[in-house]
């Protein structure tokens, strides 16, 4: 393979000049310009490479010591890489939050790249950052819908901020209860605030044994993450069970008052608004009301469902979301923007005050530059992506593509109650849903006792994840899988098929196939064989 030469004259031509027309990167850059899903469809071939044989690629520790051509290197990522990657766009790739995105967003990663405006401050932004704090300022009113002077007054001031863009849902929790633990320890009298005096110092100031955080037991597990890198500690995170999937404001109250009375404060309870296991809705006005009653921050965790706003049909799902102290939206998941988009948002402009930094190079007092209270530094202009989607599909169009998603999971869910081999297992609240494979012969398992459940139980798990490995194997589609408990089987917990409806191409034809191919696998499994036969006799 010819080397490039090491030589400045070289390097210079690689920052400023394209590739001719020919060259692997100009066909690659055509093919995907024509047509994104051909191309992936001819690039990512889903052959049977096992990862540790794709590990043998990526083997190699060594930087090399001479310069590759453009080309040749494209070539290799081809071959590599791009071979051996996942056809997120794939309409019967139903097992994720990651799905296709709309093909414009293509065009404008290279606007992106290309301008390479840092967010951190204004230096290296200027027009971006007065479009980041309006894309927040919309996401903001489509939760909290405030009035034009509001709007007026805070979009663009230097001592307030609407929310915070991060690159997405993890940071985006960290970062609001970061500003509810800041605010709720702040300074007082001789003791200058947590984010100056540190955690032992303030929970002596102000006599609390600890801090805690209040969820359900399916909320996100970034939230374990938050309360480790702020210092609560992951016992204090309080995740209560969840046999019905939600958060029960009775046991919320109960457990938030029981800690409480033993010396500790409660710092949040957070609300998921769409839960990533199964896509249920927390009760959202109650939970505030008990945040109100228990006087702790609350927080709505809407990284995955904050877009069933846009719908006028379903938004009432999200009822009391409004009153909630922040809230985590991810533009990466159903707002179909490229990944590195999360919105932690405040319903207080002056809130992240409390967690404000100042630099004398950079973030001066008074600037309006948005690194002074993100978490994260250099960030590039991610929020254009945001600014266009919401311009381009407008809430109408938003609207559109939201509730074709809940109604397709709706009718999904309808395919699976009429089938006799399965059993759906968590209806969808918005476009997720679970079920299993269950053999026509036990339709009675849930009222056998539940000793014999569990083994049968034991059993179907080993089979659904057996199923779901042999379907991600074959290549054709992908359901994802998880391990719920569930009230209809003593809550005990048992392995489900989770299903993501995010892309719009997805038909049903796609969810038929999918379900007679995962009954194919399991009539050649032993477990589905034996059961049918076994339940026959004991059961039937
Ligand atoms: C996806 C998700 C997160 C995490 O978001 P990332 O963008 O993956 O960091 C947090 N909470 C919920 C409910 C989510 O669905």
């Amino acid at each position: 393979m010819a080397k490039a030469e090491v030589s400045l004259e070289h390097l210079f031509r690689v920052f400023t000049k394209p590739e001719n027309d020919d060259s692997t990167l100009a066909k690659i850059e055509k093919h995907l310009s024509d047509n994104v899903s051909d191309f992936l469809s001819q690039h990512v071939v889903t052959k049977k490479t096992s990862l540790e044989e794709i590990e043998k690629d990526f083997s190699d520790a060594s930087i090399p010591s001479a310069p590759e051509f453009v080309s040749s290197h494209a070539e290799t990522l081809l071959n590599k890489l791009v071979a051996h990657s996942v056809n997120t766009y794939s309409p019967t790739f139903i097992g994720h939050m990651t799905s296709a995105l709309p093909y414009f967003h293509l065009p404008l990663s290279k606007l992106l790249v290309g301008l390479n405006q840092n967010l951190v401050k204004i230096e290296t932004s200027k027009a971006f950052t007065p479009l980041e704090r309006q894309t927040l300022g919309m996401m903001h009113k489509l939760i909290y819908g405030g009035e034009a002077s509001f709007y007026a007054k805070y979009l663009h001031s230097a001592r307030h901020s609407l929310g915070a863009f991060c690159s997405g849902g993890t940071i985006a929790n960290i970062t609001a209860l970061w500003v509810a633990r800041n605010k709720l320890m702040g300074p007082e009298g001789n003791f200058r605030g947590i984010n100056v005096e540190g955690l032992v110092s303030a929970y002596k100031h102000y006599g609390v044994e600890s801090l805690g955080v209040i969820a359900s037991k399916r909320g996100h597990y970034s939230l374990g993450k938050a309360v480790d890198v702020l210092g609560i500690g992951r016992k204090n995170l309080l995740s209560l069970p969840s046999p019905s999937h939600i958060l029960d404001p009775k046991e919320a109250l109960e457990a938030g008052k029981a800690y409480q009375s033993q010396g500790n404060k409660l710092l949040a309870i957070v609300g998921i608004a769409g839960t990533t296991e199964t896509g249920h809705v927390d009760p959202l006005s109650e939970l505030a009301d008990v945040a109100q009653e228990l006087g702790c921050w609350f927080h709505v965790d809407a990284a995955w469902g904050g877009a069933t706003l846009f719908s006028d049909t379903y938004r009432d799902k999200l009822k009391g979301i409004e009153r909630a102290d922040s809230v985590t939206i991810d533009a990466h998941k159903q707002m179909y923007v490229p990944m590195g988009a999360g919105m932690a948002i405040f319903k207080n402009p002056s809130d992240s005050n409390s967690v404000r930094h100042h630099a004398q190079y950079i973030l001066r007092e008074g600037s309006k530059d948005l690194g002074s209270t993100t978490l994260e530094g250099s960030r590039n202009g991610m929020a254009m992506m945001l600014y266009s989607s919401l311009h381009i599909f407008g809430r109408r169009g938003y609207q559109l593509l939201i509730d074709k998603s809940i109604e397709l999971a709706d009718r999904f869910a309808e395919l699976i109650q009429r089938n006799d081999n399965f059993e759906l297992v968590t209806k969808p609240t918005l476009s997720i849903l679970t079920y299993r494979l269950l053999p026509p012969s036990l339709s009675e398992l849930s009222s056998i006792s539940s000793i014999q459940q569990a083994e049968i139980n034991a059993q179907l798990d080993t089979l659904t994840v057996s199923v779901q490995k042999q379907q991600r194997e074959a290549g054709k589609s992908f359901v994802s899988r998880t391990r719920i408990e569930v009230s209809q089987y003593h809550n005990a917990p048992i392995t489900v098929f989770r299903v993501v409806l995010a892309n719009p191409l997805t038909t049903e034809q796609d969810l038929n196939s999918i379900l007679e191919e995962q009954l194919d696998f399991a009539k050649q499994h032993k477990i589905w064989q034996n059961l049918n036969l076994v339940c026959d006799s004991k059961i039937a």
